[in-house]
């Protein structure tokens, strides 16, 4: 017969080996689609490795991993935030405007300080580019 103690002890190591499975899937989708990813892309992929995840735990985790710094949040004018690795140098991004995801782009163009009015001093730049992806 199982006491109700016995009940509580196996319920809790249970949660915490589903928390860790929980944040380890929706870490590993982030670092296998290699681009920015919004909470409900990322439940998309999370979800075949961990079955019944939800969006609230997915956005709870995302948020504690932006915290912790293992995340960064990819903020686009207008739309929802999407989250990469925090490892990530500078980079920039690309969005498809037919399928709206978001990729990264590894070079960056030098001269953009140029750009500024004279006398003004450039000290970070900000660019997205738009298009269509490869599969679109
Ligand atoms: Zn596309
Ligand atoms: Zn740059």
């Amino acid at each position: 017969m199982i006491t109700s103690n016995d009940n509580d002890n196996t319920l809790s190591l249970t949660n915490m080996e589903r928390a860790t499975r929980q944040r380890s899937a929706i870490k590993e989708a982030l670092q296998t689609a290699a681009r920015p990813l919004l909470a409900q892309e990322v439940l998309d992929l999370a979800a075949r490795h961990v079955p019944n995840l939800g969006i609230a735990t997915v956005y709870r985790n995302l948020k504690a991993m932006v915290e912790d710094g293992t995340l960064r949040q990819v903020v686009l004018p207008g739309e929802n935030p999407r989250f990469e690795m925090g490892s990530h140098g500078h980079h920039h991004h690309f969005q498809c405007t037919q399928c709206q995801r978001v990729f990264d782009i590894h070079s960056c163009p030098s001269d953009l300080a140029m750009l500024a009015p004279k006398g003004f001093r450039v000290e970070d730049h900000d660019l997205t580019l738009y298009g269509r992806c490869k599969d679109c």
